[in-house]
């Protein structure tokens, strides 16, 4: 990784330390990028636990895949996944092909395996072909991770494009519908499933109604799956993020001016890092969380959630 990445830290997850000040509170200055963007190009920096994540061998041997794991809170996952002994694919947009490239050698360097798949996921085609070749390439699967998602702001309904409605919907819900769908034709009992939702799910900004509504979908085929799987020992549960800085805040995920305050409202009164997310995510992969089934784990500096 770049030497100026200053915000990342060297401590690892395991050692006491003040939440408030585990990481800095950043004031993002105001910047923008096309989508998908590029956590390279995210001024400050965020920590995705290279230098940071140790790894206690929770998941030896386990077969991840995590979409969107190029970047951000995916990207901080398949780090922590390779790091407790996990072979990992990620599934990525061809123009993230950088920010994959830096993930995949951070799991290599982990001494584990890594398997890049770029590809849209709006596609129902590439919902189904990108498990298969994760299932082929890492010879099995029993964990994945749903995780892609799009967040763009309209100031009002009037102003919501059908294009970005459709395509909200496609990538947060059907994707995760259509991937799972040909996950489960892999997974052995134990196998588990990990869709990111968000605290959007549940206090809904006035600016974010497509998105936040895909986010409480996400919430509801959670449990209504973890129903459904229970008694075949595969078990689905939910990582509920609050604000964490990632390329998908400056690329119309919050209005421009509103970065440099970006999560300061949150009882810690900082945003958080990608790689705070990471524990909730081990947690739930692995077998300590055997009598985990349809639950969400709120990661959000905070903020009051149910
Ligand atoms: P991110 O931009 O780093 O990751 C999102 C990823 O989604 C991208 O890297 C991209 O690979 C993938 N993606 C988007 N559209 C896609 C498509 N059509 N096909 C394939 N892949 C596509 O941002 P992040 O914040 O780490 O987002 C990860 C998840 O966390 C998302 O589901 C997001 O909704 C959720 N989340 C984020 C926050 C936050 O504050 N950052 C809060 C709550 C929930
Ligand atoms: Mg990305």
């Amino acid at each position: 990784m770049a030497d100026d990445d200053t915000h990342t830290t060297r401590t690892d997850q395991l050692h006491l330390q003040n939440p408030v000040s585990r990481y800095p509170t950043i004031s993002p200055p105001e910047q923008h990028q096309p989508e998908p963007g590029r956590e390279s190009e995210l001024e400050p920096r965020a920590d995705i636990g290279e230098f940071s994540y140790r790894g206690t061998g929770r998941l030896e041997a386990r077969k991840a895949l995590i979409t969107g794991g190029d970047s951000g809170i995916g990207a901080a996952v398949a780090i922590a996944f390779a790091r407790e002994g996990a072979d990992v694919a990620i599934t990525y947009l061809p123009d993230e092909e950088p920010d994959a490239a830096r993930v995949a050698r951070i799991i290599t360097d982990s001494g584990r395996k890594a398997v890049t798949l770029p590809g849209d996921l709006t596609r129902a085609d590439f919902c189904r072909d990108v498990v298969e070749q994760a299932a082929e390439q890492l010879g099995g699967l029993d964990i994945l991770v749903n995780n892609a998602g799009k967040q763009v702001v309209a100031t009002s309904l009037e102003e919501l494009p059908d294009e970005q409605l459709e395509q909200t919907y496609q990538t947060n819900i059907l994707a995760m519908f259509r991937t799972t769908r040909a996950a489960l034709a892999h997974m052995p009992p134990g196998g588990t499933i990990i869709n990111t939702t968000s605290i959007e799910a549940y206090m809904p900004a006035p600016t974010l109604i497509d998105y936040a509504s895909t986010k409480a979908a996400i919430n509801n085929f959670t449990k209504g799956l973890a129903n459904q799987l229970a008694c075949k020992g595969i078990r689905v549960n939910a990582v509920a993020p609050g604000p964490i800085w990632t390329p998908i805040q400056p690329t119309d995920g919050q209005p421009k001016e509103k970065l440099p305050e970006f999560g300061q409202s949150t009882p810690l009164g900082r945003a958080g890092q990608p790689t705070e997310l990471a524990p909730a995510y081990v947690f739930l992969a692995s077998p300590e969380s055997s009598y985990v089934v349809g639950s969400t784990i709120h990661v959000n500096g905070g903020m009051p959630s149910p």
